[in-house]
């Protein structure tokens, strides 16, 4: 028998230009919250020093990535820069049908796909203050080189064209309080005191 609606956890997408301070603002918001279930996506690019397979993203082959396209493993995915990223299906819908709220932090074909297939999740845009502060950023987070550098700030154009599609944007100017609009946003109280484990490290 289909669960009420009412049980099912909440689907929030948060999407903005890569550097912005998306992984930045999602390991505060699981530390201050760790009832949220952040997916883990599957992606072909090559780990960044720091990150591990399972923990920050499960890391395929295109041709395993294909294949779980072909057999619709993915709730969405798309290509990113010159590599495949997605959301494998099956672990969001399970803590969804056991009324987790649950967090994807994708670009934005990823985010125009759930639009479609999940109509009611709530669809939140990260911004920079500048283009310029958004470059300075991916250049200061030191794991990007010069070629991936260019295709990510060509991309973020086009993504940042794209914030009126939300249902809410807020700008990640002062980090603490980018994080307070981002869980306004969200509708969750800020805890009395934050708690200091996450469900899953941040993405790097
Ligand atoms: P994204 O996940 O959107 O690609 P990151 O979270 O990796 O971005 O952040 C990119 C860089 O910007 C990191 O070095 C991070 O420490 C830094 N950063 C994030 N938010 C802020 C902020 N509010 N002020 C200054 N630096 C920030
Ligand atoms: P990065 O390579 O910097 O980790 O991620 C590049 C971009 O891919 C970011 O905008 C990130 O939000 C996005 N991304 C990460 N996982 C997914 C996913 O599962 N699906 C989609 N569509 N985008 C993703």
């Amino acid at each position: 028998m289909p669960m009420a609606s009412s049980s099912l956890g909440r689907l929030t997408v948060i999407t903005g230009p890569s550097g912005v301070g998306k992984g930045t603002l999602v390991g505060r918001l699981l530390e201050r919250h760790p009832e949220i279930w952040l997916s883990i996506s599957a992606t072909t690019r090559s780990p960044r020093s720091g990150e591990t397979d399972g923990v920050h993203y499960v890391f395929l082959t295109r041709s395993d990535f294909e294949q779980q396209i072909e057999a619709g493993g993915f709730l969405e995915w798309a290509e990113f820069a010159g590599n495949l990223y997605g959301t494998p299906r099956r672990p969001v819908e399970d803590r969804l049908q056991a009324g987790r709220p649950v967090l994807l932090e994708i670009e934005l074909e990823g985010a125009r796909q759930v639009r479609q297939s999940f109509p009611s999740a709530y669809q939140l845009f990260i911004e920079p203050p500048s283009l310029a502060v958004l470059e300075q950023r991916i250049r200061g987070r030191g794991t990007d080189s010069e070629e991936a550098i260019a295709r990510r700030l060509a991309r973020a154009h086009t993504e940042l064209a794209a914030v009126h599609e939300f249902d809410a944007s807020l700008v990640n100017d002062d980090l603490a309080s980018a994080l307070a609009a981002l869980e306004t946003h969200m509708g969750l109280a800020a805890p009395a005191t934050a708690k200091p484990e996450a469900t899953r490290a941040p993405r790097q």
